[in-house]
């Protein structure tokens, strides 16, 4: 029999959702509810006709604009296959056997697949509330720790800290430990905490903060992630990113809908108000749900078998929430904010559990 190395042969598979059958309607992925903007869409398509050509490696465009519209410096801003593909390529760059990645009690998963790649161990310190706890992290760094991964606002749990928590964490950190800011949902959060602030720990050399267009741009199919990094660090994730790793139409769907910022902020808004109505009717249901920053939210039940009684009956009716038994909240399931009709049936199939 032909061999993997043993860490991989000793990995398990990475998770990913449970998606249901073909008529299944997914809550579970945090996926936009509403497409993306219709001049990324149309960038998308015009882009087809050059398919013969090999994407270009410095994503010009995609990146100029990022810039522009963040107020940042493009030799700093690094793209990526989604930021899953920034997230491993900068683990396999600063950590490797033994060595500590720390995370939090509801981190973002695949840390812990990226960290196992490399044979670092990844550690959790507590959350309080389902919210990060900044002194927990900071009890929970050793010598050995490498990098602390904070997802701000969170998933799964949509809560949010402040700038400045994150600001005296990273001023608290021992120098030598790297802090990435995971921000995959701050477009929902942007408003109530000032990006510019969390960015500029960039300029400290030691931090790096990673955005997405999976969500509020509508682009999960895209793949297109992106990160701001201390020029050092962007020169060692370079080397490890493929060269040509977003597709032609992608690049260009991405910078079309990054400069439509007025549609990004309407779904932002008309998703906010569909998770705020649902999450109303979920509480006075009974159930636990906190305030989210995100386009889903953390339901609670009373029990683990009222919250596997409430997953079967969606599933009944083709609804698919996403369990929450992998990050120790078998009582919880998550749901995806998706449009206004969905969400109320999904509302009625809780009630029925409920009552
Ligand atoms: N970080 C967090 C917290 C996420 O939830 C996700 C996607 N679910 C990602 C990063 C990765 O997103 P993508 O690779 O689509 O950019």
């Amino acid at each position: 029999m032909i061999k993997p190395v043993p860490h991989v042969a000793g990995m398990g598979a990475y998770a990913l959702a449970d998606l249901g059958g073909a008529d299944t309607i997914s809550l579970a992925q945090n996926e936009s509810a509403f497409p993306a903007s219709p001049a990324a869409i149309a960038a998308g398509r015009r882009a087809m006709t050059n398919l013969p050509l090999y994407p270009d490696p410095e994503w010009p465009d995609l990146r100029a604009v990022i810039a522009e519209v963040h107020q940042l410096e493009p030799d700093m801003i690094l793209c990526g296959a989604g930021s899953m593909e920034l997230i491993g390529c900068l683990i396999r760059a600063y950590a490797g056997p033994g060595d500590r990645v720390l995370g939090t009690d509801y981190g973002y998963a695949f840390v812990s697949s990226a960290s196992a790649q490399v044979q670092a161990d990844y550690v959790k310190a507590r959350e309080v509330d389902l919210t990060v706890s900044v002194g927990d992290i900071l009890g929970a760094v050793r010598p050995d720790t490498r990098i602390v991964f904070v997802c701000n606002p969170g998933n799964p749990t949509g809560t949010l800290i402040s700038n400045a928590e994150i600001i005296s964490l990273r001023a608290a950190l021992p120098v030598g430990v790297m802090l990435v800011v995971d921000q995959a949902y701050a477009e929902f959060s942007d408003a109530e905490n000032d990006p510019k602030e969390i960015f500029a720990l960039a300029g400290r050399g030691d931090t790096v903060v990673m955005r997405t267009m999976s969500k509020a741009y509508g682009l999960a199919g895209a793949r297109v992630g992106w990160g701001y990094f201390p020029p050092a660090i962007a020169g060692e994730v370079r080397k490890l990113l493929n060269p040509n790793n977003i597709s032609i139409p992608s690049q260009a769907a991405a910078a079309a809908a990054m400069r439509d910022q007025d549609h990004m902020r309407d779904v932002v808004a008309k998703t906010a108000l569909v998770r705020d109505r649902f999450a109303v009717d979920c509480r006075a249901m009974g159930l636990t749900a906190p305030q989210s920053h995100t386009n889903f939210v953390l339901l609670r039940f009373g029990s683990v078998e009222q919250a596997q009684a409430a997953d079967q009956a969606l599933r009944t009716e083709n609804l698919l929430m996403r369990g929450m038994g992998g990050y120790g909240l078998p009582d919880c399931l998550r749901a995806t904010i998706c449009g206004p009709d969905i969400m109320d049936r999904a509302r009625d199939v809780l009630k029925g559990v409920l009552t």
